[in-house]
């Protein structure tokens, strides 16, 4: 029986909607920020990749699926998006009108690493990039707009790593840096590093080799280097993010393992499917539209690993209870807990699945709860809500919410949840 490819596999029925829902959700917060659709190819030549992403990464070096066509052309299956759509911006020249652009696509990517749970040689990711914006505040709006993805799908227990790789001008006095503290330990360095602090030495800090990592502790980091410019950026995305209530790390270590990153790299990890891996990734590319043969515009980016989301997503909606109310009531003060109660007793009798938590918690850790237990609707109730008789019913499959009169409330929310 001919089976699939190692590292490949099918995306069955019983999984496509979960993968739909995602792709909804996340398709929607980007029509939110103003990102259009684009639609690239599944192959391109392979010094697309070969000059952008870096021929001393990882991926160029040993995972790209590359061949030559019946003409004898080297094509490659696509690593990632990101070069593909620089390339469609430069070939269609569409900064022409105006610089700023921004495009999201989702589709299959291929890399030839070693397959595990959670990794594939076929793997899908959801992209995003912003072209012409040099401010430092779209790379914390990419940020924001992963966490409003995550926080959607329910997800928590995410962590933004976040790093700053300097400019072309900062950059060289911290590679002198690098470079002087690794030859001081060429002898234990492996083979790969020792050739890749000729060709590009940032990337011996990306080597999965026990013995390189532990040479490279206390190796210079970028922070420490930066220049004024870009020190002041970096400043302004975390002061940004902070303000934003967007959680993160500053990480020295994050390096990502593509060349064309400049300021700003980020990655989202988390530990939800065993040892902690990334769940998406991006940073700025300043230089790569020039590079590729386009004007200096800069951009920013990122991509999410779309196979592991689902399994993190679908991993949660096992741990929830099968059978969650129809409705959680959050009573927020005692006069919405008195007013609760009462309609809880007239939902529970006229046979509706409702339930409340009597904690006087805040809005915040009851939503929690109300997810927790799976509950399909929830009635948010405060004083607010009481004294402009505009209770909020959320649904919470669709996020979609409506308002309730206190005229009859359990009349109101027994026809709308009935009719769901
Ligand atoms: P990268 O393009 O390497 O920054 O990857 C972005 C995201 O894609 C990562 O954070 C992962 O979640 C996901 N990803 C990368 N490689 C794979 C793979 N081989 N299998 C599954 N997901 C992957």
């Amino acid at each position: 029986m001919i089976q699939t490819i190692r590292g490949f596999r099918d995306i069955l029925p019983e999984e496509t909607p979960m993968w739909q829902k995602i792709e909804t959700i996340a398709a929607e917060i980007f029509r939110n920020f103003g990102f259009q659709e684009i639609r690239i190819p599944i192959m391109e030549k392979t010094e697309l990749f070969a000059r952008s992403i870096g021929e001393a990464t990882d991926i160029v070096e040993k995972e790209m699926y590359t061949f030559p066509d019946r003409k004898g052309d080297k094509l490659t299956l696509r690593p990632e998006a990101t070069a593909s759509i620089v390339r469609s911006y430069i070939q269609h020249k569409m900064y022409a009108a105006d610089p700023v652009r921004k495009f999201y696509t989702v589709g299959p990517m291929f890399r030839r690493e070693r397959p595990q749970k959670g990794r594939y040689r076929q793997f899908y990711q959801i992209d995003a990039e912003v072209f012409g914006i040099a401010s430092p505040y779209i790379d914390a709006q990419l940020i924001q707009i992963l966490n409003e993805l995550f926080k959607r799908l329910g997800l928590s227990g995410l962590k933004a790593h976040i790093n700053s790789l300097g400019c072309p001008e900062c950059r060289p006095g911290f590679q002198k840096a690098l470079l002087e503290f690794l030859s001081a330990r060429k002898d234990v360095l492996c083979d790969n590093c020792l050739r890749r602090m000729e060709k590009n030495p940032l990337r011996t800090l990306d080597c999965k080799v026990p013995a390189c990592r532990k040479a490279l502790e206390g190796a210079p980091t970028t922070l420490n280097h930066l220049c004024p410019d870009c020190s002041t950026h970096f400043d302004t995305v975390q002061s940004t993010l902070k303000a934003q209530n967007v959680e993160f790390v500053v990480d020295n270590t994050l390096v990502r393992g593509l060349d064309y990153y400049s300021r700003t790299a980020f990655e989202i990890l988390t530990t939800a499917l065993g040892a902690q891996s990334a769940v998406a990734g991006g940073g700025r590319y300043d230089a790569l539209v020039q590079e590729l043969g386009g004007p200096q515009i800069p951009a920013i980016g990122f991509a999410i690993g779309f196979d592991r989301l689902v399994h993190i997503v679908e991993q949660l909606e096992q741990e929830k209870p099968k059978d969650g109310p129809d409705l959680f009531l959050v009573a927020l003060g005692d006069k919405a807990m008195e007013n609760c109660h009462l309609w809880l007793s007239q939902l529970n009798l006229s046979g509706l699945k409702a339930e409340m938590d009597y904690s006087g918690k805040s809005l915040k850790s009851l939503m929690k709860r109300a997810d927790k237990r799976n509950a399909r609707n929830v009635l948010i109730v405060g004083d607010e809500e009481i004294k402009t008789d505009a209770l909020v019913l959320r649904n919470m499959e669709t996020r979609t919410q409506t308002t309730i009169s206190m005229d009859d409330p359990v009349a109101e929310i027994t026809k709308l949840i009935s009719n769901i």
